[in-house]
């Protein structure tokens, strides 16, 4: 738990949640905001027209950074990305939104933070409301709009990425994918924010950057000062402010060995990932970008074992025809042939992307009208990026897979839509892979107790950990108040497993893992003991994951996961794990996050 207040003066160590390993020292830039920071206040009559004029700054400057950003964006990433930010100056430029809001403090007394959300928050309910696909996923751009207009308005000294000049660590309450979407990797060397999981997609997006980060720190970022030195520890889940000579210059031998090993796991990048005993488990990556395949091929991985592809909708917020996904699909296949790549169908809903499938509205979103259910539901939208899909594999090495399957049915009636897709290329003489391999992700204990059932359905299983542990548990993936609950190495987690792979084996089709569990390296061993056939991780992880299952052997690994079997609780499993690391790898110690 960390202080109300943070002491003034002296170092200063708070504990969180180590979501990407590594250190970074520097100043820290703060972008906190958060949603309640300005309470409701009464305003007297001869404060109105200031406080709209206040509002009314706060839209110029909002103007004024989007203008700026819009810029900066062409010209570095491309007209796609600052699409967004053209959507954004039309909310902001919509008369309707900004009268609104000026008649409410008139008609209601009071200042125009309290306003400004409730008018944002009946626009955005408004837009998901109506028929038209666009304009009700304009709902996630009014968010974004809204949330800077009142970062403005609070004017405290919470930065704007355009103002990164210099390598800095970002401190915030939690990052918007517009936020990470404006990353430059050489000014960005670390964040902290006080929100967020090991799973969430801040976390993720913080691995594939390989930026070290620690996040639930709580209270943080409302009290840091812009360009205060700040130490992140991503690999032990600690922040140390203003850090004392004596621990900047512990942390610096530490640095230097971590780069030390990091230098040596380079060289492993053209090895196959094979146990002492000759047992090859290939390593692939998960990607969520076209961009990121250069990552994949730097790192050594054989693929990509799974494509997000619903970020191919984030990114720009809008859903991409079917010839441009097609386009898209190709693009990865043919600079990564003649390796495999595995896409996922889009897994909207949940905690990604949820305008488009309206699960902001619902109440239990993580339970709701997401992924297979929301695709079954709009056939003809589905359909459209099967056939994008099989058109990528005509002459390349892809695969399909279905996310959050939880019954037999739902397996049958993709499989129907994708014969009908197929019979609609063929009949356009189209070319496509006949027998593309479809595969379906077990992230549901239904899907993981009935795998005997699916698997007579498909051609490979794919666990998805990262929501196979919040269902099985109940807890919350994203919630940093339940974070301890949740354990990846839970027994009930880890039998799930184990039936997966069983029934996956019995009917001779392959398992692998896709879930953060499968880029840990001290869980490796034991994923490699259970069976498990093939790795796919973030591609900063494929090395020091190849570097654990090159110095085990397979029996070593099958003897690790009987143990771990028969072990009562998730901690257990974990010591086990670490202490046979601690036995054959020690320094990966220093590269894994703390789990
Ligand atoms: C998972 O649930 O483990 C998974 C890989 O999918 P995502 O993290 O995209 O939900
Ligand atoms: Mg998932």
């Amino acid at each position: 738990m960390i202080p109300e207040t943070l002491p003034a003066e002296s170092e200063c160590v708070l504990h969180g949640i180590g979501v990407s390993p590594g250190v970074a020292i520097g100043p820290a830039f703060p972008l906190s905001y958060r949603d309640d920071s300005a309470p409701e206040r009464s305003l007297t009559d001869d404060e109105i027209p200031l406080e709209i004029a206040r509002f009314e700054s706060a839209l110029i400057e909002t103007r004024r950074q989007l203008v700026d950003i819009h810029r900066g964006v062409l010209q570095s990433v491309g007209p796609r990305s600052a699409g967004i930010l053209e959507v954004h100056m039309m909310v902001l430029d919509d008369s309707a939104f900004v009268e609104e809001v000026i008649r409410r403090i008139h008609r209601s007394k009071i200042n125009c933070e309290p306003v400004i959300r409730q008018v944002s928050t009946q626009y955005a309910e408004a837009l998901l409301k109506v028929g038209d696909a666009y304009l009700r996923e304009r709902t996630a751009d009014v968010q974004d709009v809204t949330r800077r207009i009142l970062r403005n308005l609070c004017g405290q000294a919470a930065g704007d990425l355009r103002d990164l000049m210099e390598a800095q660590v970002i401190v915030a309450d939690d990052l918007a994918p517009s936020d990470t979407a404006l990353f430059r990797k050489d000014r960005v060397i670390g964040f902290a924010t006080d929100q967020g999981s090991s799973t969430s997609h801040t976390a993720i997006m913080a691995r594939s950057l390989s930026i070290p980060a620690v996040v639930a720190l709580g209270g943080l970022c409302r009290q840091m000062i812009r360009g205060e030195t700040i130490l992140v520890d991503g690999t032990r889940g600690r922040v140390i402010l203003r850090p004392s000579a004596s621990t900047l210059a512990e942390y610096g031998r530490r640095v230097k060995s971590l780069r030390e090993w990091q230098e040596e796991l380079t060289h492993l990048k053209d090895l196959p990932a094979v146990t002492g005993d000759g047992h090859r488990i290939p390593l692939r990556s998960n990607i969520e970008l076209p961009d990121e395949v250069d990552e994949v091929l730097r790192h050594g991985a054989e693929g990509v074992g799974l494509f997000r592809s619903e970020y191919l909708m984030t990114s720009r917020n809008s859903v991409p025809d079917e010839q441009e996904q097609a386009d898209a699909y190709n693009q990865i296949a043919t600079r990564l042939a003649p390796y495999p790549v595995t896409f996922r169908t889009f897994d909207l809903g949940g905690d990604k992307f949820t305008d488009a499938t309206q699960a902001s509205a619902e109440k239990n979103p993580f339970l709701g009208f997401r992924a297979i259910r929301y695709c079954l539901a709009h056939p003809d939208f589905f359909k459209t990026q099967l056939r994008a899909i099989l058109r990528a594999s005509s002459n390349h090495n892809v695969r399909i897979m279905y996310p959050m399957v939880s019954s037999l049915a739902e397996v049958q009636q993709s499989n129907d839509l994708l014969r009908a897709a197929k019979a609609e290329l063929r009949a356009e003489s189209c070319p496509f892979d006949e027998n593309i391999p479809v595969g379906i992700m077990i992230e549901i204990p239904s899907a993981a107790l009935t795998a005997s059932t699916l698997a007579g359905a498909v051609d490979f299983f794919s666990i998805g950990t990262n929501d196979l542990v919040q269902y099985t548990l109940a807890v919350d993936r994203g919630n940093e108040r339940v974070a301890t609950l949740y354990e990846p190495t839970h027994p009930a987690v880890l039998s799930l497993m184990a039936m997966t792979i069983r029934a996956a084996h019995e009917h001779k089709i392959s398992v692998e893992v896709c879930g953060e569990m499968g880029g840990s390296a001290v869980l490796a061993p034991l994923l490699v003991g259970m069976g498990v056939d093939e790795l796919s991780m973030v591609p900063s992880a494929v090395p020091i994951v190849k570097s654990v299952i090159r110095r085990i052997t397979l029996d070593r690994a099958r003897d690790l996961a009987q143990k771990a079997l028969h072990l009562e609780s998730g901690g257990e499993v974990l010591t086990l794990c670490r202490s046979l690391i601690g036995e054959v790898a020690p320094e990966t110690l220093e590269l894994v996050t703390r789990m």
